[in-house]
């Protein structure tokens, strides 16, 4: 008799798992990318969930491709060395370049383009021993650290194929935006597959589209600088719909010599790391805030350069520029050396300090 039971059960499971519609709103694809030296995890929900993740993937190694400093045949690594000689690029390192240029402007250089000699310098390019350089190499490096010559240099109106120059000696850096506007892309696709909500993190830097599919907020965690170690020790979290949030710090990437930490931020000002008294800077924008033809920065691009420009700047001089600013709007945290977490206006009541953390807690408007 125990027979048809079984018959029956498994033709019930059979008939249930079948019955089941696959509902599309809750279908969803995660996908993990390890790609611009960085670990990113791509989750995509709704009918086309997969095709989605993978279109998502393929913007960013196409990316990567043009951009990679270490790559001696990327578009960049070709223009670093073509002598200061004009080259052909492709639409997206002539656009960014004009972005990245435009941006280290607006930063007055704090964020600067060709901050590249200097970055290798210290063995931050990829590919090279980490090392202190000397005064006098510093020195020499600085030379060449000029945005305006880009600026200038920079072909306008554009060619076609487009073309781009940068000065004799000079080099390019775009690792402080490339995720940035890797993120500012994958709108385009994530609109393109009719995605009603994701969930993108490139490593510091994180779109979520859409809200969670209970329909409440993401949770976006702002790392606990003094604890990188633990990726679960967060200064607090932010709840986001339809966001960009974009995460620079000293800890993201360091060496140590002789007891002193040297980091990858470094303050063209005076070719060292930043010690401008901040532990991490995160910057906050609508994503939707794409204003093309505005000549507005794409959002997620000039997140991702505030956020390393705001760094280097410091406290203060980072809450005046956000206080002045008259562009797309946002909004920041700042986490100090002196265990305050800072706040601005907007984010007050979409940020929830993690009281473990120890941090003292200001807002500013
Ligand atoms: P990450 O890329 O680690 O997320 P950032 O967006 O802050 O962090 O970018 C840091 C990278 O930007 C460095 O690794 C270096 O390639 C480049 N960089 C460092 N200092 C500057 C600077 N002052 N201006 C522009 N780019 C910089
Ligand atoms: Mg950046």
């Amino acid at each position: 008799m125990r027979r048809p039971v079984i018959c029956f059960l498994l033709l019930a499971l059979f008939l249930t798992g079948c019955a089941a519609p696959t509902d599309p709103d809750t279908a969803q694809e995660s996908i993990q990318v390890i790609a611009m030296d960085t670990a990113m995890l791509i989750t995509t929900y709704g009918e086309h969930s997969v095709p989605a993740a993978y279109a998502c993937e393929d913007t960013i190694r196409d990316l990567e491709k043009q951009l990679s400093r270490t790559d001696p045949d990327s578009e960049v690594s070709r223009l670093n060395n073509a002598g200061g000689e004009a080259v052909e690029v492709g639409e997206d390192l002539y656009f960014l370049l004009h972005e990245a240029a435009c941006l280290s402007a607006e930063t007055a250089g704090a964020f600067d383009l060709t901050v590249a000699p200097v970055v290798s310098a210290w063995g931050f390019a990829g590919g090279e021993e980490y090392r202190v350089p000397s005064q006098e190499e510093l020195d020499r490096l600085l030379e060449l650290v000029d945005y305006n010559a880009v600026y200038d240099r920079y072909i306008i109106p554009p060619t076609d194929p487009p073309k781009a120059a940068i000065g004799p000696g000079q080099a390019i850096d775009l690792g402080g935006v490339a995720k940035g506007y890797a993120a500012d892309k994958i709108m385009e696709v994530l609109q393109e597959y009719e995605v009603p909500r994701a969930n993108i993190s490139l490593g510091g830097n994180v779109l979520v589209w859409g809200g969670r599919p209970d329909g409440t907020p993401w949770r976006v965690g702002v790392q606990d600088p003094a604890r990188p170690e633990d990726k679960n020790a967060f200064a607090g979290v932010l709840a986001l719909t339809d966001s960009f949030a974009v995460t620079s710090g000293g800890y993201q990437r360091y060496f140590e010599e002789n007891g002193t930490r040297y980091h990858h931020i470094i303050d063209p000002a005076t070719g060292y790391p930043a010690d401008s008294g901040l532990t991490s800077v995160t910057v906050v924008a609508d994503c939707h805030d794409k204003n093309a033809g505005s000549g507005d920065p794409y959002p997620g691009t000039m997140c991702d350069a505030f956020s390393t420009a705001l760094f280097i700047m410091g406290e203060e001089r980072a809450l005046d520029f956000w206080k002045t600013w008259e562009g797309t709007p946002f909004e920041l945290v700042l986490v100090t050396e002196d265990d305050r977490v800072i706040v601005t206006g907007g984010l007050a009541d979409r940020f929830t300090l993690d009281e473990s953390s120890g941090y003292a807690y200001e807002t500013v408007s």
